[in-house]
């Protein structure tokens, strides 16, 4: 049987077991065919539109990306006791739109673009997630992400709803004038469909997007806002001098490092895996994606002593067993290249090579395996080929649903799920959106007291004998700025969010996925049952 005909097959079993639970959350398809052919002719009332099922539910080879996160989430709700009807309200996607909107292009022609946003959640407000600029953003990629951001907000701890946007586009294609129009625009339609505001719809850098196009979102919201206070509270991931972060181009790639490292803390973890010995240091790793979220994790952990033998981008894998890549080397290579990895040397390393075919990422032997670039990269048809010890989902659904199966069949690899190993970008977001409601930098009023106080230390410290060096004095004189506040608050969130997520493990004897999902759901349970369904 074909590994995506036993998700099928999965799926269909799951069903009925569920079922007899009590449990509504069986995919709809399922339950909605059973009921076809369990009754008789339908009853006036019964012919009345019942809810149809979603498109999405039916059991697709290979199953969709949405698919796959209510796979998940379908897998996860049965370790819970959580009421179905209730399940079925977490699960939905709140709602979804898709607009068309005309683009100017430099040479004087016109192009019409295809946008998206999709609420999941507002059960707190307002909605965070996201935009995204790639050729390939559909309604129900969108949905899954959107979905993904609820359960990650809920994870961490992070006040928001969930959402995602995007607009089909490959940015290579255009240039910077026409991306501002395009990004301009894509904010006046979201605005003219209460779609954006700081207490309403935040969106954030995603795949293809950066600063850049969060500070023109920024000034766009605010053109239309005049007056309003809070505009700068109307997007995430903005540029430190346009109500931006220190620390939120690197939190995601920081975040995924700290989820790493905690995980190679872990007793069970290692024993589950086979390693012997704890810590990033010497363990080998493999990178897909050298944007954003894969260059700050392979800063991070080469600067905490792993070793990175290949890393894929679009146009080939770079590898080097032997010496490891050197991570500024490679970065200064693709800024000058147009981001291709083509041709990549380097003069300390003649081991180094380029190899051009990208599908070979999944099958090289590592202790942890990195992708963050898109999602279904490891699928039912390339499962087997893995040879990770750990999986860190940086990217936002890069293991489909049949291919989490085959993988948790397989035994002996752990995979940090996205909604956790990714979750440090929504915190960072969440601190630059309060810093945006504020109005306050933070260690604004307290850097130079926590510094006059460590100096009053020092000096009782010298007066009773006790020398420090020069290295001692500015640790314990150092006050915190705001990138230390944000790195301390991520290094924070992330080891608690692992610690629960490995106990929740340990306790229902699951994946570290189910056990994720699981605390997010109880968590957003919680939420509805203390507010009701009003009205
Ligand atoms: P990005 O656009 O900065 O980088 C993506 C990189 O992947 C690019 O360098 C691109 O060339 C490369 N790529 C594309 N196709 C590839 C392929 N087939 N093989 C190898 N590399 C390929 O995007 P990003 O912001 O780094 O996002 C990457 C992933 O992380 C996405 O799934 C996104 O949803 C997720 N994510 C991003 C953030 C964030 O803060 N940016 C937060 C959470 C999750």
């Amino acid at each position: 049987m074909s590994s995506s005909s036993s998700f099928i097959a999965l799926a269909k079993r799951c069903a009925p077991s569920l079922l007899a639970r009590g449990h509504a959350f069986a995919p709809a398809a399922l339950s909605h065919r059973a009921a076809l052919t369990t009754r008789s002719r339908p009853t006036q009332s019964e012919a009345l539109p019942a809810m149809p099922p979603a498109i999405e539910d039916e059991p697709l080879s290979p199953p969709t990306f949405l698919q796959s996160v209510n796979h998940f989430f379908t897998r996860a709700a049965s370790l819970t006791d959580i009421e179905p009807g209730l399940m079925d309200v977490i699960r939905a996607c709140n709602s979804v739109v898709q607009f068309r909107f005309p683009l100017r292009r430099d040479d004087g022609s016109v192009e019409v673009l295809t946008g998206y946003r999709a609420q999941h959640s507002t059960h707190v407000l307002p909605t965070k997630g996201g935009i995204r600029y790639a050729p390939d953003v559909n309604l129900q990629e969108v949905k899954a992400l959107a979905a993904l951001m609820t359960y990650k907000c809920a994870l961490v701890e992070v006040p928001f709803g969930g959402a995602k946007g995007g607009v089909c586009i490959d940015r290579r294609n255009y240039s910077t004038e026409e991306l501002e129009r395009v990004t301009r625009r894509f904010t006046h339609e979201l605005h003219a469909r209460n779609l954006i505001g700081s207490g309403k719809d935040v969106p954030a850098p995603d795949y293809g997007t950066g600063p850049q196009e969060m500070s023109w979102i920024r000034d766009t919201f605010s053109q239309l806002n005049p007056g309003h206070m809070f505009t700068a509270g109307c997007v995430t991931g903005k540029p430190v001098g346009h109500g931006g972060i220190r620390g939120r181009q690197s939190a995601t790639g920081l975040g995924v490092f700290y989820a790493i490292r905690t995980m190679l803390d872990q007793p069970n973890i290692l024993k589950q895996v086979g390693l012997s010995s704890p810590g990033i240091q010497g363990k080998t790793f493999v990178i897909q994606g050298f944007g954003n979220v894969g260059y700050w994790t392979a800063k991070f952990v080469e600067e905490d002593g792993g070793k990175i033998v290949a890393i894929g981008e679009r146009d080939g894998i770079v590898y080097d067993r032997e010496k490891g890549i050197s991570i500024p080397a490679l970065k200064d290579h693709l800024m000058g290249n147009n981001g291709s990895v083509e041709n990549f040397t380097n003069e300390d390393s003649p081991t180094v090579r380029v190899i051009p075919d990208t599908d070979l990422i999944c099958g090289i032997e590592c202790d942890v395996f990195v992708p963050a670039a898109l999602e279904s990269v490891i699928h039912g048809d390339n499962a087997d080929m893995v040879k990770a010890k750990i999986i860190a989902e940086a990217a936002n659904g890069p293991v489909t649903a049949d291919a989490d199966e085959i993988l948790n069949e397989r035994g002996g690899i752990a995979i940090i799920p996205d909604l956790l190993a990714n979750s440090m970008g929504v915190m960072c977001s969440y601190v630059e959106w309060s810093k945006n409601m504020t109005g306050m930098r933070l260690g604004r009023l307290t850097k130079r007291f926590e510094e006059s106080h460590g100096r009053h230390l020092v000096d009782v410290l010298e007066s009773n004998g006790i020398n420090l060096s020069k290295q001692q004095k500015n640790n314990v004189i150092a006050g915190a700025d705001e990138e230390t506040h944000v790195r301390s608050g991520l290094e924070d969130t992330m080891i608690a969010a692992c610690e629960q997520v490995v106990d929740i493990a340990k306790e229902k004897n699951c994946s570290l996925r189910d056990a994720a999902y699981v605390k997010a759901l109880e968590s957003i349970a919680g939420h509805y049952s203390r507010a009701g369904n009003w009205p």
